[in-house]
């Protein structure tokens, strides 16, 4: 021990006593324990170990390694509030999707459905959503577009408690131009298509700024545009840019002045460019990315969420003779739908930042494990894939201080798979046994 040591730790115990506590119980608390013989507490850095988590209240409070008893524990002075035994399991942080819209979900009645719910409907339909959702194991989710009034309140309520899901973090309804990707007016009639158009779309420099506050006023945790026309809305318009550059730039601009990140839906190079060369921090699909746009990506050091479950649902939906797409939605789905895992493997060899986002709406709510997949057949390793969920998803909404990996300060938000995940990746699928979100459990099987 140096001499600074031993001054640290005479200072440690001149407090204990000032405390009135003895040496042992400095430290004491009432704590939650989970063993477990296999935590892989940062997915990507850190190899499986046995370990025993303490948790107080909805944090980590410390992460030993091997298991230690609860004797042992007690012995420290400390009180247990419960102890979970997770042996067998792989323990891994709480799983974050960066592209969900956790409000609906792609079925043949979709497009009479807009005109039939209202946002308390779409709220409800959400709670069922997000049920789903936290129990497949993902205790956070990004939704990047759904009707406002709808996702704010399931937002509120799964946070109060009232409503079990996912901590949500929503753009509430996309920024986009008329006729544009984001405006679901498209292909009714006119009389109706005035009642479905949103204050979010805006056309002029100045107007999208008045929709970017708009949106923020109304509860926006981030700003999603959609830079290029993308796969299902109802209208040959093509997947390159649609926004102007001019736009692009004051939609950034008026986000990050009120503190805000944009992510930019962007399919064709054009858009994708664009949006990056206009400082968005996260582009969402990213389909006709190259060498180009990858320089652009690594440039402004932005993250790409490159949803190939979204890619293998549509070009599924295209294929099916009985399918419920229109006819410019099955042309677009049948185009860009299977470029989207050569995509991957463009993005994953080039070294761009990969976040994990399923876009859950289009594909099932509740399958979101089943992108791991996807993402290990573009090149990925499965623990690059579960990073890409956990670490660097973090980052990508800027939680990293507060989720991601499972270390003594950040919200205790943890989750156990029956099996090796860095075996199988397709575990994550089907065999999630216990789910914990903000120290809470969810499930316990
Ligand atoms: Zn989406």
């Amino acid at each position: 021990m140096s001499q600074s040591d031993h001054v640290k730790k005479k200072i440690a115990a001149l407090i204990g006593t000032a405390l009135g506590l003895t040496a042992t119980s400095a430290l004491a608390g009432t704590y939650t324990v989970l063993r477990t013989d296999r935590l892989i507490a940062e997915p990507g850095e850190s190899e499986p170990s046995p370990a025993t988590i303490l948790l107080a209240g909805n944090k980590i409070a410390d992460v030993r390694i091997g298991q230690v008893s609860d004797d042992v524990l007690e012995g420290e002075g400390h009180t247990l509030a419960a102890s979970y035994d997770l042996t067998g399991h792989t323990v891994l942080p709480g799983l974050i999707d960066g592209h969900v819209h956790i409000t609906f979900e792609g079925n043949p009645m979709q497009r009479l459905q807009m005109v039939q719910f209202d946002s308390a409907d779409m709220a409800m339909k959400g709670a069922g959503f997000a049920r789903k959702t936290l129990m497949a194991g993902f205790t956070t989710v990004r939704d990047v577009g759904a009707d406002s009034d709808a996702v704010f309140a399931l937002r509120a309520g799964v946070a109060r408690g009232d409503v079990v899901g996912p901590r949500i973090l929503s753009s509430g309804d996309t920024v986009s131009i008329t006729g544009g990707h984001g405006d679901r007016s498209q292909g009714y009639s006119n009389d109706v298509a005035h009642v479905l158009t949103s204050p979010s779309i805006c056309n002029g420099a100045d107007d999208c700024r008045r929709a970017v506050r708009e949106q923020i006023r109304r509860g926006a945790d981030h700003i999603k545009i959609m830079a290029t026309g993308g796969v299902l809305s109802n209208t040959l318009t093509g997947t390159e840019q649609q926004f102007t550059s001019e736009e692009m730039e004051a939609i950034v601009d008026a986000a990050r002045k009120m503190g805000r990140d944009v992510t930019a839906h962007a399919h064709g190079k054009t858009g994708i460019e664009a949006a990056l060369n206009a400082g968005v921090r996260t582009i969402e699909h990213g389909t006709y990315l190259d060498d180009t746009t990858v320089r652009a990506f690594k440039k402004n050091d932005a993250f790409l969420v490159p949803t190939p479950l979204a890619g293998a649902t549509v070009a599924g939906w295209a294929e099916d003779p009985n399918t419920f797409l229109t006819s410019a939605q099955r042309v677009k789905a049948a185009r860009v739908g299977p470029l989207m895992q050569a995509m991957g493997t463009r993005a994953y060899k080039a070294g761009v930042k990969i976040a994990f986002g399923t876009d859950s709406g289009v594909s099932r709510h509740g399958d979101n494990a089943k992108e791991f997949a996807l993402m290990v057949a573009t090149g990925m390793s499965p623990a690059e894939t579960i990073r890409a969920a956990t670490v660097i998803g973090s980052e990508n909404i800027r939680m990293q201080d507060q989720i991601g990996t499972i270390e003594a300060g950040k919200l205790a938000d943890i989750i156990a798979v029956k099996g090796d995940p860095l075996e199988d990746v397709t575990l994550l699928e089907n065999s999630i046994a216990f789910v914990m979100k903000d120290g809470k459990v969810f499930k316990n099987e």
